[in-house]
């Protein structure tokens, strides 16, 4: 059905946005209205294109759940053995969990995820399962990207054989996580991830917490092996916390790697912890995008799935004020256009504010969100009589 949305501010002016098919298909400026078709009155709201986060986990929080308490983090593995035994206290199904963190993140204006789900010997392919059915359930609304995630260690928990039960199964990037810290070899587990790899014509996202030298040796092992297996493109660094700890200098050539191999970087923009230099990734040319990672699960009792929330965190930490490097700090959150285009889908959110820069630093409320030109969060409303007689 056509679908008209009336009233839409961008780049100053108010626009008309006509919608078929879930694509946009013409964009005038707001002047007249045309009733035979559904119409939707944005009423002046500013145009946002709709969000992506790069990284989460929607297999591992407690929202919904009663409140949890957590313990300081101590070890690595003593850290994992407190998660597991969080997770089989919850009353929620993961079904039910894995559904409550999308419909926020739908309603934060998410129409994008790439989520890490675990899988090991122990746990098997459960928890994919759960997730491989919400993706069914929101194929209409959200684009849902799956990395099958050896939590416990691909080498340590001995998962390769699960692993490829989850590639086979639908899982569509092949994850990792600390070579050394956790598996305590390097180069056989960046081996065995790019060997999954590339036997199920999958991407790589490895999760690097590994810090200084340590962690930049890792990164030239994932940059040399997406080269020899021509993964330009699909393969990216989860954190890469070592990015933030080893001077521009130390890091030259690591940069021109990762822009050559189309290697691209994910951060959560930890507070807490060192994180990549975002002006260093962009002057070498690397691709930069942001995820919210832990949200109220045995890691951190922090997050509300808000990526906008995220992109301003990142902007306020790095002391940007200009509307250059506010507008920059929402590319990191979104796959579309800043405005909307003739042809492409139309996913975006209306809110109020001025422009990009001042919803970046003031975090409005979504009014509304449409995916594909449906109305998915917001009340439904046609358009207000005042303006018709004007
Ligand atoms: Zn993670």
């Amino acid at each position: 059905m056509k679908k008209l949305v009336k009233q839409v501010r961008f780049e100053g002016k108010l626009w008309d946005l006509s919608i078929e098919n879930g694509a946009i298909q013409e964009i005038v400026e707001t002047s007249s209205t045309n009733k035979d078709i559904s119409t939707y009155d944005a009423e002046g709201l500013l145009y946002l294109p709709t969000l992506a986060d790069m990284h989460c986990h929607l297999d591992k929080h407690f929202l919904g759940e009663p409140w949890r308490p957590l313990q300081p983090f101590i070890t690595l593995p003593k850290q994992l053995k407190f998660e597991k035994e969080m997770l089989s206290t919850m009353q929620s199904s993961l079904e039910e969990r894995a559904m409550i963190l999308s419909e926020l993140m739908l309603s934060h204006g998410t129409t994008k995820m790439r989520t890490h789900v675990d899988v090991d010997p122990e746990i098997g392919l459960k928890h994919l399962e759960a997730v491989l059915q919400l993706r069914e359930q929101l194929k209409d609304v959200m684009e849902v990207e799956i990395v099958a995630f050896p939590q416990q260690g691909l080498i340590r928990s001995n998962s390769v054989g699960i692993m490829k039960e989850a590639l086979r199964n639908g899982a569509d990037l092949v994850g990792g996580v600390d070579p050394a810290g956790l598996d305590r070899k390097v180069e056989s587990s960046i081996e065995a991830m790019f060997e999954l790899s590339s036997e199920f014509d999958a991407g790589v996202d490895l999760h690097l917490h590994e810090p200084g030298h340590l962690g930049k040796y890792t990164i030239d092992l994932v940059t040399d092996y997406t080269r020899q297996t021509k993964k330009q493109g699909r393969v990216a660094v989860s954190h890469a916390y070592c990015l933030g700890m080893l001077s521009d200098a130390e890091l030259s050539d690591t940069m021109t790697a990762l822009r050559e191999e189309n290697v691209s970087i994910i951060s959560s923009v930890p507070i807490d912890r060192p994180m990549p230099r975002v002006e260093t990734l962009l002057d070498a040319g690397v691709t930069f995008k942001l995820g919210a990672d832990n949200i109220r699960d045995a890691w951190s009792p922090y997050g509300n799935g808000d990526m906008l929330h995220r992109a301003s965190r990142l902007a306020e930490k790095s002391g940007w004020v200009t509307d250059e490097q506010l507008i920059k700090a929402y590319s990191f959150i979104t796959n579309r256009s800043l405005t909307p285009k003739v042809g492409e889908t139309a996913d975006f959110m209306l809110v109020d504010a001025q422009n990009i820069q001042h919803a970046m630093a003031s975090i409005p409320k979504r009014e509304a969100v449409f995916s594909k030109g449906k109305l998915i969060f917001g009340e439904e409303k046609t358009l207000n009589s005042e303006y018709i007689s004007r």
